[in-house]
């Protein structure tokens, strides 16, 4: 067996995803040493109670609640805590010591991550998180690495395995969001409280990391625009069918022209894409992210974005290149953020729309609903009229328009709300992907 040199790890959780990461690195010790080119020896695991059942059997003498000393001892750092704090000092400790630090902290890396990777600079250090974005897909280290030499244009991820689990089942089934949310939580697939989820705030998060790796400008989560599924209905999954789109929760990052210069835009909502586009037949809780570089052209990352086995892999490929570099010694890696992009508001984002009304059944209507998107500066490219209620007395119309500004398309849809002949806006939803 070769004699490589010991490099003490330092796991700090032992949760769904710790545990895991414990156990494949108690019993892969020799491959990971071979690939890795020293030997990742576990020093400890800190965690709240060294008591707490574990989903999988480890050694008791690892676990600690002290888990500075564990820390400063260490060379690098594995932080599967999640949160902000003590997770944020506890990195800032291990980097300040010396350590590499391995995380899949989304929530800690899109609120602070500027401050995270500057500290890591500032002792030479890295910061590795290939599970933070997407769980099991690889999709950190193709961007930061294997289109290096690329440039990426525009991302569009369905980054959450819960809301695509659910609206996947709204769409085979023809199930409601309510009833499709309740099994969810029975099955294990949505949390009691799913608001981080339903809502985007969870998607957001991954967007944030996304667009700064990919577009070398500090996104701040408070730039990304985001709206949830919990509006989605059977109706609007059955008329996006119609029309040959389904709905899914994507996390758009692009580069878009404003103003004669260069700037992003980062979005989390539901739209309609194209039932032919790779991401329509992601189905179930599986994730996958679309990326568009001027040269690759396209390419699809696809498979488990959760669960606790799946993202230790992506967690244990991040110790495997932490341990390389601890060994080859120079610089870390580094976060870039020199392009330092204007991140822009959702207004100045142009897509396709589709809007589905309920109107008066009645002559004119039409022409009035036509006239209040032309002063809009919205242009119709379909329009579906079918009518409704037992007497016939009101229609539902459903207008595809070109591509518009969100900024024009909301005002006109206030409008066409106040007009006398709309009854109700029954849905307003953009479509990416065509
Ligand atoms: P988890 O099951 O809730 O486990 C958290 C672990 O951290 C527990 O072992 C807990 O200790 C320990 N911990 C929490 N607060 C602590 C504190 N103040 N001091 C010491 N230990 C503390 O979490 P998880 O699902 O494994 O997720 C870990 C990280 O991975 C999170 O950042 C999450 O966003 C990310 N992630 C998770 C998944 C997934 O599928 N689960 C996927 C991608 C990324 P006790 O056990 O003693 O309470």
């Amino acid at each position: 067996m070769t004699d490589y040199r010991r490099l003490r790890v330092a796991l700090l959780g032992a949760g769904a995803v710790g545990s895991q990461v414990a156990s494949l690195l108690l019993r892969h010790g020799d491959e990971l040493a071979d690939r890795a080119g020293a030997r990742l020896e576990l020093a400890g695991i800190a965690v709240r109670d060294v008591d707490a059942p574990r989903d999988v059997e480890l050694p008791r003498e690892l676990f600690t609640t002290d888990a500075e000393t564990l820390i400063t001892g260490a060379d690098i750092v594995i932080e599967l805590m999640g949160g902000i704090e003590p997770a944020r000092s506890h990195i800032l400790l291990g980097l300040g010591s010396g350590a590499d630090v391995v995380t899949a902290n989304k929530a800690l890396l899109a609120t602070h991550g500027p401050e995270v990777f500057e500290a890591a600079d500032r002792v030479g250090a890295s910061v590795y998180y290939e599970a933070a974005a997407a769980g099991a897909i690889p999709i950190i280290r193709p961007l930061r690495d294997s289109l290096a030499g690329d440039r990426v244009v525009r991302i569009m991820g369905i980054v959450n395995g819960t809301t695509n689990y659910i609206l996947d089942r709204m769409d085979s089934e023809g199930a409601d969001f309510a009833d499709v949310l309740a099994d969810a939580q029975r099955l294990g697939y949505a949390e009691a409280d799913p608001t981080a989820d339903v809502e985007g705030y969870d998607a957001a998060q991954k967007a944030a990391i996304l667009a700064s790796l990919a577009f070398h400008t500090a996104v701040p989560l408070d730039a990304v625009h985001r709206e949830g599924i919990t509006s989605i209905t059977a109706d609007m999954i059955e008329e996006a069918r119609e029309a040959g789109f389904v709905i899914k929760l994507l996390a758009v990052c692009e580069r878009i022209g404003v103003d004669g210069g260069e700037s992003i835009s980062v979005r989390v909502y539901p739209a309609l894409i194209p039932r032919t586009h790779p991401l329509a037949s992601v189905h179930g809780a599986n994730n996958a992210v679309f990326v568009e570089a001027e040269a690759a052209g396209s390419l699809m990352f696809y498979g488990a974005g959760a669960g606790g086995v799946q993202t230790a892999s992506a967690v244990l490929g991040d110790v495997v290149s932490a341990a390389r570099r601890h060994i080859a010694g120079g610089v870390g890696v580094g976060e870039s953020t020199r392009a330092n992009l204007p991140v822009v508001s959702i207004g100045h984002v142009t897509t396709r729309y589709q809007i589905t009304l309920e109107v008066d059944d009645e002559p004119g209507v039409l022409a009035t609903i036509a006239g209040i998107l032309s002063e809009g500066g919205v242009s119709v490219a379909t329009l579906v009229q079918t009518v409704e209620g037992e007497d016939g007395d009101t229609a539902r119309l459903i207008v595809g328009t070109h591509r518009a500004a969100d900024s024009a398309l909301s005002a006109t849809v206030e409008r066409l709300a106040e007009s006398d002949v709309v009854e109700r806006v029954l849905s307003v939803l953009r479509v990416e992907g065509e």
